[in-house]
């Protein structure tokens, strides 16, 4: 599948700098410890943009004493060191003057990298370095290959910015993510690497190597130690960037306290920022550093505290949800399974605990007993005393028949005035006793209802099953006990019939 086209053309064609000849041949000079001072001035005084730059630096509040007019003189003035810290800060620059980055930050770029230059020389002091200006080119240059990437993919330069925020490993990885480079590899492989000692190239593309142990090369350590305390400023005091910090400060063979460093290097930061024409703006104290980390522990913590409290409320409220939903379903299965008038099983209940009491005194050789009983002459009833009387007789049936049955059994409303009793374990004589003392507790006393007395009786039929004989079927049983209901009815009613 093609890419969908662009709205509008994409930016003109980008193109790595290669520096011109004399740029080159001063970051060569300048880059060169074994270069005396006379054959520097030559080569600055060659450049007019360099001249007027170490004229203005020579000339400035910083070093007192009489005004200076020439390079040879500004060049003395200066001193080696500064001369080459001019001129190499004004050599890159220069070679990347004017090329399009689109919204990358170069200025905060250009004090990000002032602040690694000043790290870097300060920590090349502390380690005993030769030459501590070699490590401020490669502080100042360490990052010059994420400048470059932005020339390369200037529709990425906000992004690029933004990743200078990023602890260095997280940082190269992102580069990489979004151009296929991270700016270690790309300034190795740049144009600017030809025109430096192959020690300064070395140490720059290797500043983020994980594994350097103490054996690596000096000015390599130093980059990396500058990286991390500059990281600290850029990326915060975490503590993952204090613990990085401080292990290559111990790898570098550096005791100081790593607070003290941070606060030194913004104090060194400003005053080479004015040296050098590069703006810098307030640099943060160790103490800043940390106070910030800590509000953003704060932030994460009280964000994390409030996703807790909001995954509690749901969890709250699903709970409610299932608490109302399990008494939902209670209910339903209430209303499934009862008799809505009388309370007792309905029939299909009723009819599932006889299928299982069956099986079960199968199972234990033990009788089960099923009583039918029908309300007499009900119809009458209803027509007499209405039907909300005739309901109340029917709740007073229940009531009785459960009253006197005692021991374990079920009833079951089976349909209109009909009722079921089962009687697990209960044999023939047992089962035709309680029913015949249910029988006499009903028919003992009228129901009062609705202020009418009604006199109340009920016919039953029996049936216990055999033991021994071969597991009953439900239907059978119900069809004995109905046909003895019957016989209940034919006879007189207000009995109980079983066999
Ligand atoms: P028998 O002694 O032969 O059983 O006579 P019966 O009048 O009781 O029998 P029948 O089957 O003729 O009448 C039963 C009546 O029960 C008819 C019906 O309207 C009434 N009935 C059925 N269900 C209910 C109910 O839930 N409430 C009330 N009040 N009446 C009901
Ligand atoms: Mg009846
Ligand atoms: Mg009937």
């Amino acid at each position: 599948m093609s890419a969908p086209a662009l709205q509008s053309p994409p930016p003109p064609a980008t193109q790595l700098p290669t520096p011109p000849a004399a740029i080159a041949r001063i970051l060569k000079v300048a880059g060169d410890p074994t270069k005396s001072l006379g054959e520097l001035s030559e080569i600055c005084a060659q450049d007019p943009g360099l001249t007027v730059e170490l004229l203005r630096v020579a000339n400035s509040a910083r070093y007192a004493g009489q005004p200076v007019h020439s390079v040879p003189k500004a060049v003395v003035k200066l001193g080696a060191r500064a001369v080459r810290a001019t001129s190499v800060t004004y050599a890159i620059r220069a070679a990347v003057s004017g090329c399009y980055t689109g919204t990358f930050d170069t200025n905060k770029f250009w004090e990000d990298s002032l602040r690694r230059a000043t790290a870097s020389q300060m920590l090349a002091q502390l380690a005993g370095l030769d030459d501590p200006f070699e490590a401020f080119a490669v502080g100042l240059m360490q990052d010059l290959g994420t400048l470059m990437l932005a020339i390369q993919h200037p529709n990425f330069g906000t992004a690029l910015s933004a990743f200078t925020t990023l602890p260095g490993h997280d940082r190269c990885v992102r580069e990489r993510a979004i151009t296929g480079l991270d700016h270690a590899t790309m300034f190795r492989h740049g144009p600017l690497s030809g025109s430096l000692p192959e020690n300064i190239v070395a140490a720059i593309s290797h500043h983020h190597h994980e594994s350097l142990d103490a054996r690596a090369p000096k000015l390599i350590l130093v980059a990396q130690a500058a990286d991390r305390l500059a990281d600290l400023v850029q990326a915060g005091a975490s503590t993952h960037n204090i613990e990085h910090a401080e292990a290559a400060l111990k790898t570098l063979g550096i005791r100081e306290e790593l607070g003290k460093l941070v606060d030194q290097l913004g104090v060194q930061t400003r005053r080479l920022g004015d040296e050098l024409a590069i703006r810098t703006s307030a640099q943060p104290s160790m103490d800043m550093l940390l106070g910030q980390a800590n509000l953003a522990l704060l932030d994460i913590t009280s964000q994390a505290e409030e996703r807790a409290r909001a995954l509690e409320a749901e969890l709250e409220q699903q709970e409610a949800e299932a608490r109302r939903l399990e008494a939902e379903n209670r209910e339903l299965s209430v209303l499934a399974h009862q008799d809505a008038l009388t309370g007792v099983d309905n029939r299909r209940m009723f009819l599932r605990q006889v299928q299982g009491a069956i099986e079960k005194g199968h199972q234990l050789n033990k009788p089960i007993s099923i009583v039918m009983l029908d309300a007499d002459h009900f119809k009458h009833v209803n027509d007499t005393w209405g039907h909300g009387a005739g309901d109340e007789v029917l709740k007073a049936i229940a009531r009785r028949v459960q009253k006197n049955v005692g021991g374990p059994h079920r009833m079951g409303r089976l349909g209109g005035e009909e009722f079921g009793i089962l009687l697990p374990g209960a044999d023939e004589r047992l089962a035709q006793r309680i029913a015949e003392r249910v029988r006499a507790a009903i028919a003992a006393e009228p129901v009062i209802a609705d202020g009418a007395t009604i006199p109340v009786t009920v016919s039953f039929g029996g049936v216990t099953t055999k033991l021994g004989e071969p597991l009953a079927t439900v239907a059978s049983l119900f069809e004995l006990a109905d046909q003895r209901l019957y016989v209940a009815k034919r006879s007189g009613r207000n009995r109980v019939c079983w066999g």
